[in-house]
């Protein structure tokens, strides 16, 4: 007793967080979904929060595809009311980041998958072809852009060598900006194993230039200011940030001014969670969710009449 955080509720409780609140940001991975297969009950959650006339947004650092890819993912899932508008990706927020923040002069140079150039393209951004150097290309032949004011480094399913070099090369100029679409460490796969994240490419960038990139995803409030700007009036006292990463997902809402809701259908425990709220740093307190439930399924029950 005394430690605020870490609830574990249900039932009624849950009923009315929910009814307290009207703006729900979720988490995709761990939450919502794992990979390819929805967790049970999620759809009908989110479809009884739209029905119910709730805002409801998806908040993913998953930068590897464009937005349209999310509408198709949702729709095949059984998430049937889920349109464009309410996906906000770090691919996306970059784009956004880089056509309205920094309106970057210039081209971008991508290290990430196809889907995160893609998205770039689409906000008119500029991207560095992906070049063709040839199979004996290394950084000593290879040729480098001229005008490359930003690097952006994501998730990079083909990443090379020559790409890490040429990245670290265009960071040499201090006028190119360095950014990354996330800090994910790591992703659980099935079956025990796991993917980088764009974190650790991120990590790799920072050593071989001695620069710090800007985060573009969770846990950076930039995400939080692209809802607002489209969701005009959106009061972080109405929202409730669910997710299942407190390094991402509660620190977002906690920067945010968010509460928040730990899930534990994804990679964090509850007992990591209590940990950081019994520890006497301060700053642990900001990993630490308002509320934790063991499924959002659990949800289901306050929509019964
Ligand atoms: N980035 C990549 C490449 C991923 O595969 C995943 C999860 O599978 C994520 C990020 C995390 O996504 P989310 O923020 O929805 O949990
Ligand atoms: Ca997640």
């Amino acid at each position: 007793f005394g430690f605020k955080g870490c609830q574990k509720i249900r039932g009624p409780q849950i009923r009315g967080l929910l009814e307290a609140k009207d703006f729900f940001l979720f988490d995709c991975d761990g939450v919502i979904w794992h990979g390819e297969n929805a967790i049970t009950g999620a759809a009908k959650v989110v479809n009884s929060l739209i029905r119910h006339g709730k805002n409801v947004v998806f908040v993913t650092n998953n930068c590897t595809r464009p937005r349209e890819n999310y509408v198709h993912k949702f729709s095949r899932l059984g998430f049937t009311d889920v349109m464009l508008d309410q996906i906000f990706s770090s691919s996306y927020c970059s784009a956004l980041y880089l056509r309205d923040v920094v309106q970057v002069r210039g081209q971008v140079f991508v290290m990430g998958c196809e889907g995160l150039r893609r998205e770039l393209l689409e906000a008119g951004v500029p991207c560095v072809e992906e070049a063709d150097d040839g199979p004996d290309a290394t950084i000593y032949n290879c040729t480098l852009a001229p005008d490359v004011k930003a690097v952006l480094v994501g998730h990079d399913d083909k990443l090379t060598f020559l790409k890490l070099a040429k990245a670290s090369c265009y960071l040499r100029d201090p006028e190119c900006l360095f950014l990354a679409t996330d800090n994910d460490p790591w992703h659980p796969l099935s079956g025990g194993r796991i993917l980088p994240g764009s974190g650790s490419l991120t990590a790799a960038l920072e050593v071989a230039s001695g620069r710090k990139a800007t985060v573009i995803g969770k846990p950076s409030r930039f995400m939080f200011e692209c809802i607002s700007s489209q969701f005009r009036g959106v009061d972080p006292a109405q929202c409730l940030m669910v997710g299942d990463r407190l390094e991402t997902d509660m620190l977002f809402g906690s920067n945010c001014g968010l509460d928040t809701m730990l899930t534990l259908t994804g990679v964090s425990q509850l007992e990591e969670a209590q940990e950081y709220r019994n520890s006497d740093l301060t700053t642990n307190h900001s990993f630490v969710p308002d509320y934790v439930v063991d499924t959002i399924a659990d949800f289901l029950p306050a929509f019964e009449e």
